[in-house]
């Protein structure tokens, strides 16, 4: 008797049925295969700082590794860094109810925290207001939710960032929850006080959750951009996320956290305790020091946010020649958000995909479409590169509107 193989074909699950892969992703593994293939691309499409991570913090992990620091910890995360998070909190928060370590999961990056607490929150039925543009998993999240991503453009004269009456006319009665990241990517805008507090008052009103994704907030060249949460008076519908990622150079270590009422921080606890658990331990070991350790600290994040800015000062003088291209000047982060619309290339994504794929097949520079972001006539430009190169990259960039200008 002869066996057949029978081969089914894959049918994903209603679960990721709307899902998309990573535009950033998309672009950056492009650009390596460019690379692998002998071109010289240079990458500004990366969303990480390009620097080391701080030798303090290195130093710490290493004497956490030779301390024993290699098994599961609670889910939550060791105390000493829920601690060392709560009490750089409470120099922020002002309200009543203190944040106590009992607030905060600690995950395996501010991402899984932003996923915990979307799947925690939302679900069929649910509408959560997503100021776009926005970084690309968000929408991505609240669907993994079930729940629906409504993106509410922001005003082109003011950064692209949303105002409260723009979120309320997008609101309708199943509006459960509002994203807000600031320093914002792409754009690098920077929501002032009474911009948050307009937004939390509305949101107050309407009863919807806040997640505030802080992961740029020191990455900020007025001084640090204002939290959500020196702004709440109450912490009952606020889930702050942030982590080490972005501020202290350690994105691979995947250390992140939410702060939120101890209800929903425990059903995220639950929640993260059938997926990943832990975070790893060594990382947070490594995370306390970033965080407790403030004198080391902070002449690190001073001598990489005043890099980021003479880059980006740099880039700015060059578009400035270059009118035609419509730029935000970034308060925070470190990308560069423009407006090539005035270009004749077209894709099913939008100019900006057009404009991103002449840039990066004939100037070997890479940048990420702003489909990715819900705004598909832009393009996001990092700078975090050295500053040769990111020079380099938006000459390149302005030779290629010359080229595709209509
Ligand atoms: N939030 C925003 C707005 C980001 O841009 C990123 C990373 O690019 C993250 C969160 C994720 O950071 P983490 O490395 O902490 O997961």
């Amino acid at each position: 008797m002869t066996e057949m193989t029978v081969r089914r074909a894959f049918v994903p699950s209603p679960n990721i049925a709307q899902l998309k892969e990573s535009a950033t992703i998309a672009v950056s593994a492009r650009a390596k295969a460019l690379r692998a293939a002998g071109r010289r691309v240079i990458d500004l499409g990366a969303g990480e700082p390009d620097f080391d991570t701080p030798e303090f913090i290195r130093r710490a992990a290493q004497r956490a590794i030779d301390a024993g620091a290699t098994r599961y910890t609670a889910t939550e995360g060791i105390l000493p860094l829920r601690e060392a998070i709560a009490t750089l909190a409470n120099a922020d928060y002002r309200g009543d109810d203190r944040v106590t370590p009992g607030d905060i999961v600690v995950s395996t990056g501010s991402k899984q925290s932003l996923f915990n607490a979307c799947f925690v929150l939302f679900g069929p039925g649910d509408e959560v207001l997503i100021p776009t543009p926005s970084w690309t998993s968000y929408y991505e999240m609240v669907a993994l939710a079930r729940a629906e991503p409504v993106p509410v453009l922001g005003d082109p004269a003011n950064g692209l960032k949303v105002t409260a009456a723009a979120l309320a006319a997008a609101a309708t009665p199943a509006t459960k929850g509002v994203m807000l990241n600031s320093p914002c990517n792409p754009t690098g805008a920077v929501y002032d006080r009474a911009e948050l507090e307009s937004i939390l008052a509305l949101a107050e009103e309407r009863g919807w959750w806040v997640i505030s994704d802080e992961i740029y907030r020191r990455i900020a060249y007025a001084g640090v951009a204002t939290s959500i949460l020196e702004v709440a008076s109450s912490r009952d519908r606020v889930i702050l996320v942030d982590g080490v990622a972005k501020a202290y150079a350690m994105t691979g270590w995947r250390i992140g956290w939410a702060i939120a009422p101890r209800a929903v921080a425990q059903a995220m606890g639950a929640l993260q305790s059938h997926s990943t658990s832990n975070a790893a331990a060594v990382s947070q070991h490594a995370a306390v020091a970033a965080l407790t350790d403030r004198g080391a600290a902070e002449p690190s994040i001073a001598h990489m946010v005043g890099e980021f800015e003479r880059r980006r000062d740099a880039a700015l003088a060059m578009l400035a020649g270059e009118p035609g291209i419509g730029v935000i000047p970034p308060d925070g982060a470190f990308y560069l958000f423009l407006d090539v619309s005035g270009t004749r290339g077209n894709s099913r994504n939008g100019a900006g995909a057009a404009f991103a794929q002449h840039l990066l097949e004939r100037h070997d520079v890479a940048v990420v479409p702003g489909a990715a972001f819900y705004t598909p006539d832009w393009v996001r430009l990092s700078y975090a590169a050295p500053l040769d190169q990111v020079v380099t990259g938006v000459q390149r960039t302005v030779a290629a509107f010359r080229e595709m200008k209509s």
